[in-house]
């Protein structure tokens, strides 16, 4: 089942023709930005210079420092008249990595998203409840409106409220839900609390999207709700989701070449690998007029597949399960989480000492990020209500800049292991 069935078939020779011709429209315009008129005559390159496919790796990378310094408007390309929406990365509060959208840049990710899910066999006739939460972050409104596209009935429930999801599965006959894999762990054991099982719903198919997970959850989640998974790849820099998304033959997502170019490069070296070898995607938009982002390393990990033809009939790419990241990001309940966010908000704190340490563990199924700080010396004075609305402040201080709720754990001061060297300062004691 295809969506746009010409170009889902496309053969490879008319693939790489077409891509050919996108990018150099996307590095034309990609050039009316400050950012990319900076970078290309910084390399002493021209877009018109780039005349093949290959001629690709002769352009610098961009990075999420790049993002981060350009921001707010550094690499918008378009008359800012002309954007209709603006996203940002899970767990930002809206300044570091923002992307813009054209009314065209939407319409084409909403396009793809349906493509997603037709290519998991939805229909017009699925009730999808879409549990990813709404706004900044890409998961929300993204599978929203390619679902809304393709005719689904859409229940736009967002993250959280357990009970209500579960409401909501026996009122409307939910048949596809987009979820995070560690809520669907957690999601079962309400369900089995409540004294329910898959025979009491119409669950058939579950959308997984936005953190990393083992084929091991994978089977533990397909057994209890017995269903079929889909895993969806994308990060707001490239739209959100639907960059890169599975097919029936649960191997291996496939990229969609015609809005993306993909590489996986050696991280260390930044040198092309080839098929096969694990490394860090970078991807370059083909069809994004706002904000084009050409060679933009993802920090995921992953490989590309050798063969390039599929028994669904698509000839684009498939990419592997995110197997890792290049950087320290963490994902915590879906969130984007660096631990320099962390520090740089217990460092603000003069009640705070120097050493601290971040543990994931977890518990029911739902992630749980504990911050162990050591209080400052001179600030301990050891009274109990001190020390309440100290945790107090630093659970508030964390929740307004990782928009994550955090267990505080206060130590007297020496009481972590001190850093010699290169600190360690997170602790996952997750299994994914
Ligand atoms: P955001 O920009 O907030 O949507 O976060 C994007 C990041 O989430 C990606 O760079 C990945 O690290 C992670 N991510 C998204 N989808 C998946 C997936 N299907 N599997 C593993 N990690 C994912
Ligand atoms: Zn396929």
């Amino acid at each position: 089942m295809y969506w746009s069935e010409e170009i889902e078939t496309i053969g490879r020779k008319e693939l790489e023709k077409l891509q050919l011709r996108r990018l150099r429209t996307s590095l034309r315009r990609a050039a009316s930005s400050r950012f990319y008129r900076e970078l290309f005559q910084n390399a002493a390159i021209k877009p018109e210079e780039i005349r093949s496919l290959k001629d690709l790796t002769r352009l610098p990378f961009t990075t999420k420092a790049d993002l981060r310094h350009s921001y707010p408007g550094g690499m918008l390309a378009v008359d800012p008249e002309k954007v209709v929406r603006i996203h940002a990365s899970s767990g930002t509060t809206g300044q570091s990595t923002v992307v813009y959208h054209t009314a065209h840049d939407l319409d084409g990710w909403t396009d793809l998203v349906t493509r997603c899910l037709v290519m998991a066999g939805c229909t017009p006739r699925d009730i999808f409840q879409n549990m990813m939460s709404y706004g900044l972050f890409t998961g929300g409104l993204g599978l929203h409106y390619g679902a809304e596209r393709l005719g689904m009935m859409v229940i736009p429930v967002g993250g959280g409220n357990t009970d209500r999801q579960i409401q909501f599965f026996r009122d409307f006959g939910t048949t596809v839900i987009h979820i995070t894999p560690s809520y669907a762990l957690h999601l079962n054991d309400v369900i089995k609390d409540m004294g329910l099982s898959h025979r009491d719903f119409k669950l058939r198919l579950l959308i997984f999207g936005a953190e990393p997970y083992s084929e091991a959850t994978r089977a533990k989640i397909v057994e209890a709700y017995r269903v079929d998974t889909y895993n969806c790849y994308g990060l707001s820099e490239m739209n959100g989701p639907g960059v890169a998304f599975e097919c029936g033959a649960s191997d291996g997502m496939h990229v969609w070449e015609d809005n993306y170019i993909v590489e996986v490069i050696d991280p260390e070296s930044g040198e092309s690998l080839p098929p096969g070898k694990i490394g860090e995607v970078v991807l370059t938009t083909l069809n994004r007029e706002a904000m084009p982002l050409i060679r933009y390393r993802t920090r995921d990990l992953a490989f590309l597949y050798e063969d390039t033809s599929c028994p669904c009939g698509r000839n684009f790419r498939r990419l592997s399960r995110i197997v890792g990241r290049a950087d320290d990001m963490l994902i915590v309940r879906g969130v984007n989480v660096f631990p320099s966010q962390v520090e740089q908000v217990l460092m603000k704190l003069p009640e705070v000492g120097t050493n601290y340490q971040l543990l994931l563990d977890r518990v029911e199924n739902l992630d749980r990020m504990t911050v162990r700080v050591e209080i400052s010396g001179r600030m301990f004075h050891g009274e109990v209500g001190e020390l309440r609305a100290l945790r107090k402040k630093i659970q508030h201080e964390l929740k307004e800049q990782i928009l994550l709720t955090t267990e505080v754990e206060l130590m007297e001061p020496g009481a972590l292991p001190p850093s010699r060297g290169k600190a360690k300062r997170v602790i996952d004691n997750r299994e994914i």
